[in-house]
């Protein structure tokens, strides 16, 4: 068939790429757009407030009652439908919009962690707890205080535009992302029993990127956090005579050296796999040799498949090096925090909103997954979710690491935040996946 190029009118193409919404036109242009950012600008600094009493007082998971009452709160006082008590410190608040649609789902992780800061904020963490018996500080080294307040500030602004909301959408305050599984436990619950959503949104701070910029990642984002621990056993001898027993220090170094070449040898470069001994534990004099040796390992990979693949080989491994050298041993594998899966579709969508939205695709950060873990992915499981990493770098700084006692972020991402993830849940209600609602 030959297709032969026809002169349209320039007013005509316009407005079909107006219809489209592919028109260059400036943001914000439509009324609604208009309401949501100047309403996302009005709450910037009550949310900044927020943020700040939430830093001063951070919760380790499973403990957030001082949070979790205040998200509770927020939320009634918006009138959402409140729901508690999933995960101990776990809250839903549920926004029903004025129009008929799908039901969504934000989450914002509401934990801290076991850090003493070191920064001069004014509203910088005075708490302290014993964690296993010692005690220390603790802090939102990992930004969780500012995923709190993004959640009440899209909560807020959605609230004041319900009439034009179509649809349900879930605001997901989870306890213990950091310890526990708390996203694992707020399931287990029945969190999501009678009201499923179709799609989870969610964000991370991103402390390679400055406010304005949005990290994302299409398809695995983080990484299964499997691991295990290991005893190799041995009746003990002298060292002078190692013929008498088993060395479980030597098989224990065999298994180390193994475990590499295995990474290297047997799994495709493409199918980024890490395992690391972090702790080998044996012996107490240098004429002894010990009854045991015990070694600890992290596993991290991507999706199911291979997760039960590294387990076989592993254990294969493991099996046949002792065998060899006759030594019993105790292997435990532990399957951990689930790899996140951003959804390929969801996110293209969302990087339409965001491109609009943030005035340029150079504010959209394409990402390689990371080896790290976020219990985010099993909401993952119920319904397709993407996390997007929101820049939070301040301006005087080339990076803000984060887990560090001396992790500072930049507030004016939050208005930026609140606004972004406002118009990609209203963008998603109103043309939910699969319509037929854009023209073709
Ligand atoms: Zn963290
Ligand atoms: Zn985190």
């Amino acid at each position: 068939m030959r297709i032969r190029a026809l002169a349209i009118p320039a007013t005509i193409l316009a407005a079909g790429l107006c219809w489209l919404g592919l028109q260059a036109a400036v943001y914000p242009s439509t009324p609604l757009e208009k309401r949501v950012k100047a309403l996302a600008d009005q709450l910037a600094p009550d949310l900044i407030d927020i943020r700040r009493d939430i830093h001063a007082h951070p919760e380790l998971g499973l403990q957030e009652t001082r949070t979790s009452a205040i998200v509770a709160d927020y939320f009634r006082k918006l009138g959402l439908e409140v729901r508690t008590g999933y995960a101990k410190t776990g809250v839903l608040g549920i926004l029903k919009g004025g129009k008929p649609g799908p039901v969504v789902a934000m989450r914002g992780d509401m934990d801290a962690l076991p850090i003493t800061e070191e920064t001069d904020l004014p509203f910088a963490s005075r708490e302290k707890a014993t964690v296993d018996g010692r005690e220390t500080g603790l802090m939102h080294a990992c930004g969780h205080d500012i995923h709190t307040t993004l959640l009440l500030g899209v909560a807020a602004v959605l609230s004041a535009v319900k009439a034009d909301l179509p649809g349900t959408v879930v605001f997901v305050a989870q306890p213990a992302e950091e310890c526990c599984g708390g996203a694992n436990l707020m399931i287990a619950d029945g969190a999501f029993k009678d009201i499923v959503p179709a799609a989870f949104f969610a964000y991370h701070v991103d402390d390679t990127l400055k406010a304005g910029k949005i990290g994302y990642a299409s398809g695995f984002m983080s990484a299964n956090v499997d691991g295990f621990t290991l005893e190799i056993k041995s009746a003990g001898c002298h060292g002078a005579s190692p013929w008498s027993c088993v060395d479980p220090i030597v098989v224990g170094a065999q298994i180390v050296t193994a475990l590499q070449v295995l990474v290297s040898r047997e799994f495709n470069v493409h199918n980024n796999t890490v395992i690391t001994v972090g702790s080998f534990h044996s012996g107490s004099a240098p004429n002894i040799i010990p009854k045991s040796a015990k070694l600890q390992a992290t596993v991290r990979n991507y999706g199911d498949d291979q997760r039960r693949i590294l387990q076989e080989k592993i254990t294969r491994l493991v099996t046949n090096i002792c065998e060899a050298a006759g030594a019993e041993f105790d292997l435990g594998y532990e399957f951990g925090t689930l790899s996140v899966y951003n959804d390929p579709a969801l996110v293209g969508r969302a990087l339409t909103v965001a491109e609009r939205i943030l005035g340029s695709k150079t504010a959209l950060v394409e990402q390689k997954p990371e080896m790290g873990g976020e219990d985010f992915s099993y909401f993952g499981k119920i319904a397709p979710a993407v996390m997007f990493n929101l820049g939070v770098v301040p301006p005087d700084r080339e990076t803000t690491a984060v887990h560090s006692p001396t992790f500072v972020a930049d507030e004016a991402a939050i208005p930026i935040g609140v606004n972004l993830m406002a118009n990609i849940i209203l963008d998603h209600q109103m043309k939910p996946a699969g319509s037929k609602t854009v023209a073709k």
